[in-house]
């Protein structure tokens, strides 16, 4: 990443979009744009061809200052709009994403690599965070108790907590923002966004969307950095912000919350994964190969939810891996913007280099490399769908988020083998499995320890279902009727002297 001063305004780029107003290449504070104080700014590049596609301000603390007061004292007013009234405009919000669906999926692509179509996937899925939290909006509901005297009554009531400091990764660029602030100014929140300084343009044009939808000024602010140290650092420490929300690596969620102890404020992490994908010997295979499929490469492979290790049963190893091996050999390698591609590049060198150095400790190690295992002459950027047989786990693959399109198949014999391998890894966020015999089903599901299962499917994320971690894979919930518990503080008023 490069970060440069600005002499004549912002590099001269553009993305030939039906709506270029969506092209925002300042930050959005107080219902305002703009560039850094220090007048200097990110180069956004395409990770397929490597083109400059724009420049966004690359802001310090003293931005963040602003913003995180201009969502104070936005706060003071937000929180008092009724529920109705946050609702229609979070509800217009919605209807704009959808509007502008093709601009923000090609924004999408272009700076972050995936496939189109599953960059329009993933703005449906976004703004369907945005759909849900305006209708749950009008359901924040309280208690009445039975009092605990003959005089005494009790009300439970919630209330929204704050400024919400959000900081977001690049792998869902749009869809992270979208999940973390919808609930949150549904619920009466304000919000600072930090998006991952690889992906701002998604971001910023949400904001352009926002602004339009109509939240008042100071409600929603978004700042772009280079220096997401400083940036954190700010929203943990800054007394006005209450609530800290993020996704992204635990090495980072960790800081964060060690960060945020100090004026003890309310976290949120969803973190990293270590996904097991276990095939029973009843299994319908086909399925789970399809399965696999959509788990293990979607996004290239990049995402928390993404299969890492997948385990089959003794009996129907061969055949899964000859069915996988086919199924991966169809794949379409290009780029995201081209029709049909399935694999798109990877985010950057960097994770390239993590992705071949994973395999290579498979490789050296005695596993078999079936298929894949090495760059791809389509581009330097794009890692072969790759099967990996006779891993071990003593190996990365086992070890490491591999966030990259390779699928070690380990080989087991036991149920209570496999749920144990499944479960030696200090992360639990998603886990899936495939089998038929239903009394083995709830056993297995029971003994995961994950946040989610899969049961006969690969894909799971949906609105209506919390999205969430245990273990190392973080804490809080988002998405469904519990995600709204994330933003509010729960207060109780004792009635006395009813009598
Ligand atoms: P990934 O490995 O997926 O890039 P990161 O945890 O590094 O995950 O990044 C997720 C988000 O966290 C990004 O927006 C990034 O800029 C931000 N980030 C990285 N380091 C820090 C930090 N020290 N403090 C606050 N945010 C950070």
């Amino acid at each position: 990443m490069e970060s440069v001063k600005l002499v004549d305004g912002n590099i001269k780029t553009m993305i030939a979009l039906n709506n270029k107003n969506l092209y925002k290449t300042d930050c959005y504070i107080n219902g305002e744009w703009h560039a850094a104080k220090n007048g200097h700014a990110i180069v956004i590049n395409n990770p397929f061809s490597k083109e400059v596609i724009g420049t966004v301000p690359d802001m310090e603390a003293a931005d963040c200052v602003e913003a995180i007061d201009a969502a104070h004292s936005a706060f003071q007013e937000w929180k008092k709009y009724t529920a109705a009234d946050r609702a229609q405009i979070l509800r217009k919000w919605y209807e704009l994403q959808i509007e502008n669906l093709e601009d923000l999926a090609k924004i999408l692509t272009i700076e972050q690599g995936k496939p189109l179509a599953e960059a329009k996937g993933e703005i449906r899925y976004g703004a369907s965070f945005v759909e849900w939290f305006a209708e749950e909006a009008k359901r924040i509901y309280g208690d009445v108790i039975p009092g605990h005297g003959r005089d005494k009554r009790i009300t439970v009531i919630k209330q929204p907590i704050g400024v919400v400091g959000a900081i977001t990764p690049w792998n869902f660029p749009n869809a992270m923002i979208t999940r973390k602030v919808s609930p949150a100014l549904a619920a009466g929140c304000t919000v600072v966004i930090k998006p991952s300084e690889l992906t701002p343009l998604s971001a910023l044009a949400l904001a352009e969307l926002a602004d339009q939808a109509g939240f008042p000024k100071g409600v929603l602010n978004i700042i772009t950095t280079s220096d997401a140290s400083a940036i954190g650092k700010e929203l943990t420490g800054n007394p006005k912000v209450k609530k800290i929300s993020f996704t992204g690596s635990t090495k980072v969620g960790k800081i964060l919350l060690k960060q945020s102890a100090d004026s003890v404020k309310k976290v949120s992490l969803e973190l990293g994964g270590n996904a097991p994908f276990i095939v029973f010997d009843d299994a319908d295979i086909d399925a789970a190969v399809k399965g696999a499929i959509a788990s293990k490469f979607r996004n290239a492979g990049q995402t928390c939810v993404c299969s890492n290790r997948i385990f089959a049963q003794e009996a129907i190893y061969d055949e899964f891996v000859e069915k996988l091996v086919k199924a991966v050999a169809a794949l379409k390698l290009g780029d995201g913007l081209e029709t049909g591609v399935n694999i798109g590049p990877l985010i950057g060198a960097k994770a390239l280099a993590f992705v071949e150095n994973v395999v290579e400790d498979a490789r050296s190690n005695g596993a078999v490399i079936l298929t894949g295992g090495k760059v791809s002459l389509v581009n330097d950027l794009i890692y072969e769908p790759t099967v990996i047989t006779n891993p071990n786990t003593g190996m990365k693959v086992f070890r490491e988020e591999i966030f990259g399109p390779v699928a070690p198949i380990f080989k087991f014999e036991t149920e209570e083998e496999v749920i144990e391998m499944a479960n030696d890894t200090p992360y639990g966020l998603a886990s899936y499995f495939y089998g038929r015999d239903y009394a083995r089903i709830w056993r297995v599901a029971e003994a995961l320890e994950y946040g989610m299962v899969g049961i006969n499917t690969g894909m799971i994320s949906t609105t209506v279902a919390p999205f969430g971690g245990i273990k190392q894979s973080g804490f809080g919930r988002e998405g469904s009727k519990y995600g709204i518990d994330d933003f509010v503080n729960i207060k109780y008023m004792c009635w006395g002297g009813v009598d």
